[in-house]
């Protein structure tokens, strides 16, 4: 029987397993599945570990999601087509949940799919190899329950490992000599930890406005956060200013293009991550820098070289969990032969050309539409639940909208389910109020929360 490999339980991993069952429930005959994932639950950045460093068995830790993240865009741009809020709910929800409920959305799904016994958890990918005369991979892998290597053979192998935990850390003149703490967001845990302290942010991406936004809520003195070309322009609250280009630091300062200063007790590097696959062979190794279109990859999906080999999400990520639905269908569908793939040439000639179309996009908003009309066709390939996506990028503008109108606030608004056509309900406490991120507090239908600070 062919055997499929998946290396990863995250959002994306799942969507590859719910995928072949969604197939095998319409009574086809589907591969053999081993999913390896090296935490010892489902669910990848969603899955909240305290850890930092290494994990129980000297692996990297995965996680960088931390407490009290609640999700940065509306839920109704990343609801899946088979399985929305409402189904799994029972109930309407608000538009932007903490990441307990999120977790809970996903692993639902699944739950319901019964592919839990899939998984091979505690497993970790060590090595992928390919063999051109047998036409087989090899996968070795850590059981690190029984403590014991082993190796199996695979027809085919789908790369899910996520492209957001190995952070990519710039070094200052000065680092090696700052008396307070100095970390990279994936380590980032907390920010209660950084209440009456004064921080800097280094970076203007997502986890920089985030990072400071928590460190805002939950009582920070004083914000500092720089930027290389762009600041990030919100409005922000008084206690938080935008300065241009660190240059360096001393033991209590940190110093600016601008010629300016500040004292900081803590310095926190939101400066984006790598794609890292350590476990895969040279000439099966995807190396890309964050982008929309990684080269290599026809449809962002198949590695060209070697088209039994997939990866998935490895994307800059506007749309997130209904994307890596709608690769992993694709990706099913070439496995079971319902997808028929053009020659190399033909594969490169359509990725380069998708890819110089990336090149010349100029703001979000063309980005967004960009990877739209990517997810789109896609979809139309396959038997994935059609969905409106114009519809869906008209949530990711108000969203932006939102941001700009109240950086504090957006996560206040609510949006109309592209799935259901159903409006979403208001949170019963205000996003900057709401201190308790658990799933009990978020779903019940209490009292106002009081800001603690
Ligand atoms: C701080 C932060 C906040 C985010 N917030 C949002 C948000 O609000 N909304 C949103 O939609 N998206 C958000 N994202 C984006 C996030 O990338 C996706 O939501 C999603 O988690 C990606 O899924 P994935 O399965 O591709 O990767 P991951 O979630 O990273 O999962 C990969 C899995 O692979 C496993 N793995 C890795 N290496 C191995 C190995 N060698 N062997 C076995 N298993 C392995 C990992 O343990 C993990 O379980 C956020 C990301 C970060 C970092």
């Amino acid at each position: 029987m062919t055997r499929i490999a998946i290396i990863g339980a995250g959002p994306s991993g799942m969507a590859q397993l719910r995928a072949f069952q969604s197939a095998k429930a319409k009574g086809q005959q589907v591969p053999e599945i081993v999913c390896f994932e090296k935490q010892n639950d489902w669910g990848g950045l969603w899955n909240y570990t305290w850890r930092t460093g290494v994990d129980q068995y000297g692996n990297s830790v995965h996680g960088s999601m931390y407490r009290y993240l609640w999700s940065n865009g509306p839920k109704e741009a990343l609801e899946f087509a088979d399985y929305t809020f409402d189904e799994h709910f029972k109930k309407p929800i608000a538009s932007y949940p903490p990441r307990a409920v999120l977790w809970d959305y996903i692993k639902g799904r699944v739950e319901k799919a019964g592919v839990k016994d899939q998984v091979r958890f505690n497993s970790s990918v060590n090595q992928v190899d390919f063999d051109d005369g047998t036409q087989l991979f090899t996968v070795q892998v850590c059981d690190h329950i029984n403590d014991q290597t082993y190796t199996e053979q695979f027809d085919y192998v789908v790369v899910a490992s996520g492209h957001f935990s190995t952070p990519k850390t710039p070094e200052y003149e000065g680092f090696d000599i700052f008396n307070g703490r100095i970390l990279h967001a994936h380590d980032f845990r907390d920010a209660v930890q950084f209440k009456d302290k004064t921080i800097l942010i280094v970076g203007s991406s997502y986890s920089a406005e985030d990072v400071g936004s928590q460190c805002y809520k939950y009582g920070a003195k004083q914000i500092y956060s720089c930027y290389r070309s762009q600041p990030m322009g919100y409005k922000w609250p008084k206690n938080w200013t935008e300065k241009h280009q660190l240059v360096r630091v001393d033991e209590n300062s940190a110093y600016f293009a601008d010629g300016t200063s500040a004292r900081v007790d803590a310095i926190i590097l939101c400066t984006g991550y790598l794609h890292h696959f350590p476990y895969m062979a040279e000439n099966l190794c995807l190396k890309t820098h964050n982008c929309l279109y990684p080269q290599n990859l026809y449809q962002g999906v198949v590695w060209e070289q070697n088209p039994k080999l997939f990866y998935l999400g490895m994307q800059d990520q506007w749309y997130t969990f209904n994307m890596f639905d709608a690769q992993a269908w694709y990706v099913r569908d070439i496995i079971m032969g319902k997808i028929v793939l053009p020659d190399a040439e033909t594969m490169q000639a359509h990725s380069n050309s998708w890819h110089l179309r990336e090149q010349k996009l100029k703001n979000s908003e063309q980005m967004v539409r960009f990877q739209g009309e990517y997810i789109r066709q896609l979809i139309d390939a396959t038997d994935y639940p059609s969905f409106n996506i114009d519809a869906v990028n008209e949530v990711f503008m108000q969203w932006k909208k939102h941001k700009k109108d109240n950086i504090m606030a957006f996560r206040d608004k609510t949006y109309r389910s592209v799935m259901t056509g159903k409006m979403s309900k208001p949170h019963h406490t205000p996003w900057l109020y709401a201190l308790d991120d658990s799933l009990e507090a978020y779903l019940q239908t209490g009292n106002q929360e009081q800001k603690a600070m």
